[in-house]
């Protein structure tokens, strides 16, 4: 049934459940009422805050007021307390990754199917706007058909000094960066995944990837190059996309960079050798000014509220999810088949 205000817990009220407080003033039909936290401190933050607080997750499951569950914790008790929130008749979002393997998301969406409730994972960064950018690109053919992708992102801080350096606790970069890097990737092509290669990284010495590369080749012939650092000092762009008629970078977030095509009024014309070190070149000459034409970035805005509007549309039944656990399930698929790769060093052929 249609309800003008959707009451909402969110469980887990740290860095990101705090962040999903904010955004969801904006949303006129969808309030935050409460939060659970095993932490008292952060209990308190909440209650300063104005949030009824809740003693135990039974208490949350037990109050008839509660509509959604929002789950923020750390990774490896999504699963668990996703399906106490279903089982107990609410709707779910959970936070990425959704689970640490891709059977516990089959486990938890069968239990949504049971009950009938919605589940749906925060992968919020599908409304970036960089990627929503690359996506048009693709799209619009703005550098003729693209064939390859870089997708990266590099920070020098390391791995945060919380659960994040620990297995247990689902850390690691592959499952926190990784994770939405791999969920867009997915989205920029209808085709199938083909093969796989990857290195992790432990630079830091610690329990997990400190960062990861992957090479994934689709059955279209797109290749693809993924990336996460947190030993970086220098960063690389965070998108690199070569077409058939041009290449285009977008440096980061502030979405600075350039698209730069072929000129097809200009007629080709043979490059020039340049001096290039101790030796000549015409391969890597660059192309003349008049051959190619310069596009800045054009930005695409999208409201960072459009998440749980399409949240509450799926539950009265008027839209899809934006987010289809099919999809999430392809990327945890991905994940599995990255951390085989580099275990075992070598290419994973298989089609999904
Ligand atoms: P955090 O450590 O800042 O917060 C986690 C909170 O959960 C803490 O307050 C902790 O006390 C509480 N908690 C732990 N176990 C609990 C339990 N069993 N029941 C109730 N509360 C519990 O971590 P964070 O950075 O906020 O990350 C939380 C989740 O959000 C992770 O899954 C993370 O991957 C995800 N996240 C998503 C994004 C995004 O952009 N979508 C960004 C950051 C974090």
């Amino acid at each position: 049934d249609k309800k003008s205000v959707y009451h909402l817990v969110i469980v887990g009220y740290g860095g990101m459940g705090s962040y999903h407080g904010q955004l969801i003033e904006k949303v006129p039909s969808l309030q935050v009422t409460g939060v659970y936290d095993i932490v008292d401190y952060r209990m308190e933050l909440a209650g300063q805050h104005g949030y009824q607080t809740y003693d135990t997750m039974e208490a949350v499951l037990s109050d008839e007021t509660v509509d959604i569950v929002l789950i923020a914790t750390p990774n490896d008790v999504h699963k668990e307390l996703s399906i106490q929130a279903l089982r107990a008749g609410k709707h779910v979002i959970c936070e990425k990754p959704v689970t640490i393997n891709s059977a516990d998301l089959l486990d938890i969406v069968k239990v949504a199917e049971e009950t009938g409730q919605v589940f749906t994972v925060h992968q919020n960064r599908r409304w970036d706007e960089d990627f929503l950018i690359i996506r048009e690109m693709f799209e619009k053919r703005t550098v003729g058909e693209v064939f390859h992708v870089e997708s990266r992102v590099q920070g020098a801080n390391g791995i945060p000094g919380d659960w994040r350096q620990l297995k247990a606790y689902g850390g690691g970069m592959l499952l926190d960066w990784g994770v939405h890097l791999l969920d867009q990737l997915l989205l920029l092509t209808d085709s199938k995944i083909e093969s796989v290669h990857a290195q992790l990284s432990t630079v830091l010495d610690t329990e997990v990837d400190d960062g990861f590369t992957t090479s994934i080749r689709f059955k279209d012939g797109l290749t693809a190059v993924v990336e996460v650092g947190t030993t970086n000092y220098v960063k690389l762009p965070r998108w690199y996309v070569k077409g058939t008629e041009g290449t285009a970078i977008i440096q980061d977030w502030d979405l600075s960079g350039e698209i730069v095509t072929r000129n097809t009024e200009v007629e080709k014309v043979e490059p020039k050798p340049i001096q290039a070190g101790r030796g000549l070149t015409k391969t890597m000459a660059p192309p003349s000014e008049e051959s190619t034409i310069r596009q800045p970035i054009q930005t695409i805005e999208h409201p960072p509220e459009e998440f749980y509007i399409n949240f509450l549309s799926v539950i009265e039944g008027s839209a899809k999810s934006a987010v289809p656990n099919e999809e999430v399930h392809r990327v945890l698929v991905l994940i599995e088949t990255i951390f085989e790769a580099a275990e075992k060093d070598t290419v994973i052929h298989k089609e999904f």
